[in-house]
């Protein structure tokens, strides 16, 4: 089951893209399950689905929710709920549709070594671009230089993140792929340059904040502001394309993925959560039921 940062906007009782949990209600998200019975064409018993009904152990869903998966070979099913699946799509659409990557483009991501951002660095890297990262500890600035390919990368626990931006970009940045928001947002609007871009995906550090800021990022990204807010969900139009390209890139190794992975079932999911709110995972936070 995939833990998700979307999932603290829900725990808000006020009107968002997705509607709040209810209390005394079972919670919902994404997950993979193993199929028990279906009267579905095409998906039997042992068939393996993604599917919108997290949050528990057994479920009961319509055919419309059920998407049979089948890993490439050497890749986990679990991709479908990370660097293939909805965090995947995230950063393909991102960059390339929202952020409209073009030739020479300098980028930027924050939040980089997570499911969405380590993804969107390596997509632009793929593509011939110079990628600069942030990332809150030393060991994540490690993996995203050393392993991912990131020209540059800083720990914005380290200092001033405009100052560590310009030092890691001294030249600016023609893209801002936003996962943070915050002191980072105000960063890298200094550092963009004439005609540049951002594509305003998540705004983390203001998640558990419930003083009202003066500017409401999360506000844009919800509303689809023009600042280019942008939901995953709209452009499901896009994700063949996207498994078309980085499917093969995952199969065959020149995109790398890591998941960070909970034992422990419902139980263990709350916990889970809050550590993902909190950086302790590298890569996409699953909890294995
Ligand atoms: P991640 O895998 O990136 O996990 C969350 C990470 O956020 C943590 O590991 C932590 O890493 C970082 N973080 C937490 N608090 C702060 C903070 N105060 N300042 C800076 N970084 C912080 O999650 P995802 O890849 O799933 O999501 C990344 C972003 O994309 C989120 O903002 C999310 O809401 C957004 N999103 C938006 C979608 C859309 O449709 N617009 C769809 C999916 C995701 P660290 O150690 O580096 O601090």
């Amino acid at each position: 089951m995939s833990v998700d940062p979307y999932m603290r906007g829900r725990m808000k009782d006020v009107k968002s893209y997705t509607p709040p949990w209810q209390i005394g209600q079972p919670l919902d998200g994404g997950a993979i399950g193993e199929v028990i019975e279906s009267r579905v064409d095409g998906i039997g018993a042992g068939d393996l689905v993604v599917h919108p009904l997290g949050w528990r152990e057994i479920a009961l869903l319509n055919a419309r929710q059920a998407q049979k998966i089948t890993a490439p070979p050497g890749v986990p099913e679990s991709a479908f709920l990370g660097v293939l699946g909805m965090p995947g799509l995230t950063a393909y659409v991102g960059l390339l549709d929202i952020a409209e990557l073009r030739d020479d483009d300098i980028v930027f991501v924050s939040g980089a070594a997570g499911a969405v951002g380590s993804l969107a660095g390596q997509i632009a890297k793929r593509k011939g671009h110079t990628v600069i990262g942030s990332a809150g500890s030393a060991e994540k600035v490690a993996w995203i230089t050393d392993e991912l390919g990131f020209d540059a990368a800083f720990n914005y626990r380290d200092g001033k993140v405009s100052t560590l931006l310009r030092e890691a970009a001294p030249d600016g940045i023609d893209v801002y792929f936003e996962n943070v928001g915050g002191e980072h947002f105000e960063a890298a609007i200094r550092a963009l340059r004439t005609r540049g871009r951002a594509a305003l995906c998540g705004a983390i550090s203001s998640y558990n904040d419930d003083s009202p800021a003066p500017f409401q990022l999360m506000q844009a990204i919800g509303k689809r502001l023009t600042l280019r807010g942008f939901i995953v969900s709209d452009h499901n139009d896009r994700r063949q394309a996207f498994i078309d390209e980085v499917g093969p890139w995952v199969a065959e190794g020149h995109v790398k993925f890591r998941e960070t992975i909970v034992d422990g079932g419902v139980e263990a999911a709350p916990q889970a959560f809050i550590d993902l709110l909190r950086g302790a995972n590298v890569g996409k936070m699953l909890v294995r039921f």
